[in-house]
């Protein structure tokens, strides 16, 4: 069954053993990501290239997106390894102290002291410690625990409401940038970003290093959120991932699913890419079915209009990563019966100017109205497959690119389906019987289905999508 919605998942113990791999591939995952919290870059490149040599062998087209650690904010280590906090207690977050106890532990993030003021509530471990300022003395912010239990090392801390201010790219993730390159990533997200100059030098390390990846927002902090500074964001980058762990800590866990929807909403209309990620499945990581509010909040994403769905720990970790996945699809698939196609009023709206992209939206239109088996994009760089997928029509994409990197980068576009297609000439008539060829060979069309075809013509000549062509198939097979 035809899945419009994609899936990411993130690649781990669980999950990095090529049988594995491979039932992960049947059951649907559509992108695998790396995550540069954990593991060495050695582990992450060869996984990569496993990924890689599954594709080629399979034919499936899983794209690969490394994710950034970022400035996750710490604190350091306890002489025990953990303690226990209770409420009303005192404690301290020393920049100085290099072992800690029941009263103080050292934080990694030196300039703490500099960005916390009295009264500010400090989460750490996700929020499950919860801690209110009271003073900052030179290097300590004294503290009083509010909600307590057991802390152990290293873990993150977060300022309710957002505010602190380490930059988003750390000296690790400027090298984990080079590693990204080298293994040829097709999305890199960037953790942390509070603006879209983040973004930028994201980009500008990216291209230094001879990688052409996608670039990935993770909206994580209460301060992009903000209108303006999302709309900073969303420019610089090519999608934002909804991080719903860390933002949820920042910002409170009852306004993330209007965030949520707001974001979908403002990335889809900015021609940006979204992925919903965190504790989507989250108890499949030790049960083999999961909750129904789980399959609520799958199937929730999917009407939000995200272009995928995310696995964390359920598949880099757990002990059902096939069979996450395989819920997962089963989900999307059936929430997307009831997805609402409203073309004609959003259609109104959208603002374009774009030759190649008033040829999408006219493609698109008569897609929806003619109701045709499908829409199928000649595309080099994949542009003309974005702006079709940003509305649902409730017509199928096929992108048929000769750019491998093009048809990777494609595979997380919701409602959009790669294939290659190998042809080099100037001949119109050939280029579109070779489309045929390949839908069919594909069994994506039968001989007589009507669909609707978007070209650049000269053929052959570089430029942009500026043709559109209704073809019933087969009327271009050579007798
Ligand atoms: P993480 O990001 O898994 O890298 O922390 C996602 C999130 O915060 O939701
Ligand atoms: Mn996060």
């Amino acid at each position: 069954m035809l899945r419009s919605t994609k899936i990411v998942a993130t690649l781990g113990p669980a999950s990095s053993d090529e049988a594995t791999l491979e039932r992960m591939l049947h059951a649907g995952v559509d992108v695998v990501r790396l995550n540069f919290s954990h593991g060495t870059a050695d582990d992450h490149l060869k996984r990569a290239q496993l990924v890689r040599s599954l594709c080629q062998r399979t034919g499936k087209t899983v794209a690969i997106m490394v994710d950034l650690q970022g400035p996750k904010i710490r604190i350091g280590k306890f002489k025990d390894g953990l303690i226990t906090l209770r409420a009303g207690e005192a404690f301290v977050l020393d920049a100085e102290c290099e072992e800690g106890d029941e009263t103080r532990v050292g934080i990694d993030y030196k300039e703490l002291p500099h960005d916390v003021h009295p009264g500010d509530i400090l989460l750490l471990d996700d929020g499950k410690v919860r801690l209110r300022t009271e003073s900052v003395t030179g290097q300590e912010v004294h503290c009083r625990v509010e909600a307590g239990g057991v802390l152990s090392n290293n873990k993150g801390i977060n300022r309710q409401g957002g505010g602190l201010t380490a930059p988003a790219l750390t000296p690790k993730d400027m090298d984990d940038i080079r590693v990204a390159a080298q293994l040829r990533a097709d999305y890199l997200a960037v953790s942390f970003p509070k603006s879209g100059r983040d973004m930028y030098l994201a980009r500008v390390l990216m291209q230094a290093a001879g990688g052409s990846a996608l670039l990935i927002a993770k909206i994580e902090r209460a301060e992009a959120v903000e209108p303006a500074a999302l709309d900073d964001i969303l420019a610089a980058c090519d999608g934002i991932m909804v991080a719903r762990g860390d933002l949820a800590v920042e910002v409170g866990d009852a306004s993330v699913p209007a965030l949520q929807k707001r974001m979908i909403r403002v990335a889809r209309e900015q021609n940006k890419l979204t992925i919903t990620a965190t504790q989507m499945m989250e108890s499949m990581i030790a049960s083999p079915v999961p909750t129904r509010a789980e399959v609520s909040d799958v199937a929730n994403a999917v009407l939000d209009g995200t272009d995928a769905v995310m696995l964390s720990a359920e598949s880099a970790s757990g002990m059902y990563p096939v069979e996450t996945i395989e819920s997962m699809h089963r989900i999307c698939v059936e929430a997307e019966k009831s997805v609402s196609l409203t073309l004609d009023r959003e259609f109104l709206d959208r603002v374009f100017t774009r030759v190649d992209q008033s040829i999408a939206m006219a493609t698109l239109f008569t897609a929806f109205h003619l109701k045709v088996k499908a829409i199928v994009a000649l595309t080099q760089s994949g542009s003309t497959a974005l702006w079709m997928s940003r509305l649902n029509c409730g017509v199928p994409i096929y992108a048929l690119t000769t750019e491998t990197a093009a048809r990777y980068r494609m595979s997380i576009y919701r409602d959009v389906y790669p294939l290659m297609i190998s042809y080099a000439g100037h001949d119109r008539e050939a280029l579109l019987e070779e489309a045929e060829q390949v839908l069919l060979d594909s069994s994506v069309v039968n001989v007589g289905d009507i669909i609707v075809v978007s070209f650049g013509e000269p053929i052959g000549k570089a430029g942009g999508t500026n043709t559109m062509k209704i073809v019933k198939v087969g009327e271009h097979r050579r007798p």
